[in-house]
């Protein structure tokens, strides 16, 4: 068979495979009484959805969750009455509920902050954070509505349907108590053949069990590569191109990797004259891929980089569309702010603190919780004539760095300005204290860095009075959940709050 005619007749294959896929996947979600398939559509009256949303939360909340209880127990109920006008209202009535933090979550975790239902239908979500390991819980809606939006960010970031091939890339130690997305990891036939056994064939927790499997391993088509973490953030060059031979084999539609992974791998293609891939749609899992990042990653790969947001405890909250200017919020699935320390909006485009209240998780609800991310927000109606808010989020809250005159320097600021600098090819950097800083370079085999110009103009780009403490290394190592960080900030609670407090805007 020749080279095209190989193409057209893979292409045939996905084409119905997509087809039967999406039938199956219906039949599915009828079976297991899910609403997967119909949530994983926008729906156009989004804001009616979330206000109906919203009121059950509410409500759920305060009669059933101790910690919810006694903080919105003395917000009248009135309001509850008013949002039911319109969206608009809801929103701006949500200011008036105090934020949750980490520390909420961990203290009350688990009979305080959730419902006292059934415990055999929660999964528990466990993030590792850079700063907190955090578990969260998911009952069967939740669970639902996780898959949905997934099948939606796949969609509407660069139009995957269900049947596609997609390989993954994760962080080498997976972060997740039970498996990827709360599913548990085994093979759907063996899954089967266990319920056949135990006579469990009608069970509907056995089903959905089932049904969650027959979703990851044949209707999302998904292959999982194993990470090279232990190799550090610059595996050597056979380990590379090991990935490169089976990325061009496999021809994924969808490349899903740690940023970390991505990046390496497309700067080997770029830096060894290797023939570049062709995969449409790269994107990233569980952590940044700098804006500085996507040329390389989009050259190399042959595709567009398409970025979204979520995290363990939420799932996918936003994605962009096709005119990569901001993430448009999921606004059915999920309220979005951006706030200063107490809490009070901040203006379009300002940045300040992500807070996310989850409207579909009843069973341990997080209204207005402060998931650790630092960002901007535009109401404006996008090019493509989506209403939805749009979110761009810039790194994390513990990875900021506050500099001489007060801004803040992000992980996407910080990450852009050392890659970007002659001579080096990667940098992390970690804020001891009084404006002291160590910073670690992988050098760029190919420029010749110059390590006390790197230092002064790092110095004066952070503040006048900077300490550098500079070391150079061949290859940067990651946490021990997997994930690399690249900068360990200074943006620490209290000192954010004065600064947010009084009164200033960051860049
Ligand atoms: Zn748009």
């Amino acid at each position: 068979m020749s080279k095209s005619s190989h193409r057209h007749f893979t292409n045939l294959i996905t084409v119905s495979r997509c087809f039967v896929v999406r039938a199956c996947l219906s039949f599915g979600c009828l079976l297991t009484r899910s609403d997967c398939v119909q949530t994983a559509v926008p729906p156009k009256d989004a804001s009616e959805v979330a206000v109906r949303r919203f009121r059950a939360l509410i409500k759920q909340a305060r009669t059933k969750v101790p910690f919810y209880a006694s903080r919105l127990g003395n917000i009248p109920t009135k309001d509850e009455g008013a949002i039911n006008r319109d969206g608009l209202s809801l929103f701006d009535c949500l200011t008036q509920f105090p934020l949750t933090t980490k520390d909420d979550v961990e203290t009350n975790f688990p009979d305080r902050i959730t419902d006292g239902s059934d415990s055999s239908d929660w999964r528990l979500m466990s993030t590792r954070g850079t700063a907190q390991r955090l578990i969260t819980v998911q009952g069967f809606a939740k669970r639902d509505a996780v898959r949905a939006a997934q099948l939606r960010s796949l969609r509407l970031s660069g139009g995957y349907q269900p049947g596609m091939p997609m390989v993954e890339i994760p962080p080498e130690i997976c972060d997740v108590v039970c498996g990827d997305e709360g599913e548990r990891d085994e093979g759907v036939l063996s899954q089967a053949w266990e319920m056949f056994r135990n006579r469990r064939l009608l069970d509907a927790k056995s089903v959905r069990e089932l049904r969650g499997l027959v979703e990851r391993h044949w209707i999302l088509n998904r292959k999982m590569y194993p990470g090279f973490g232990r190799f550090g953030s610059h595996p050597p060059n056979h380990v590379l191109d090991e990935y490169v031979k089976r990325l061009r084999r496999d021809r994924p539609y969808v490349l899903k990797a740690l940023a970390t992974y991505l990046v390496a791998i497309a700067k080997h293609i770029r830096d060894n004259n290797v023939q570049p891939l062709s995969i449409p749609v790269i994107k990233t899992m569980g952590s940044r891929v700098t804006p500085s990042q996507r040329a390389v990653l989009e050259q190399s790969f042959g595709g567009t980089y398409w970025d979204d947001y979520g995290s363990a405890e939420f799932g996918s909250i936003a994605c962009e569309c096709d005119q990569h200017d901001g993430l448009h919020v999921f606004d059915d699935l999920f309220f979005v702010e951006v706030v200063d320390a107490e809490g009070k909006r901040m203006p379009d485009g300002k940045l300040g603190w992500i807070v996310v209240t989850d409207l579909v998780n009843t069973t341990m609800p997080l209204i207005r919780y402060k998931i650790g991310d630092v960002g901007t927000m535009t109401a404006e109606t996008c090019q493509c004539g989506r209403t939805a808010p749009r979110i761009k989020v810039k790194g994390r809250a513990f990875d900021t760095i506050v500099d001489g005159q007060s801004r803040w320097r992000t992980t996407d600021d910080i990450v852009d300005f050392l890659e970007d600098f002659p001579g080096v090819d990667s940098g992390q950097l970690t804020a001891i204290g009084n404006q002291r800083y160590e910073l670690t370079v992988v050098e760029d085999p190919k420029q010749t860095l110059d390590q006390p110009k790197l230092c002064d103009e790092f110095s004066s780009w952070i503040g006048q009075d900077a300490k550098i403490e500079l070391r150079v290394a061949s290859t940067l190592q990651p946490e021990s959940g997997g994930k690399f960080r690249y900068v360990r900030g200074d943006l620490d609670q209290q000192r954010a709050e004065q600064i947010v407090s009084s009164g200033f805007s960051p860049p």
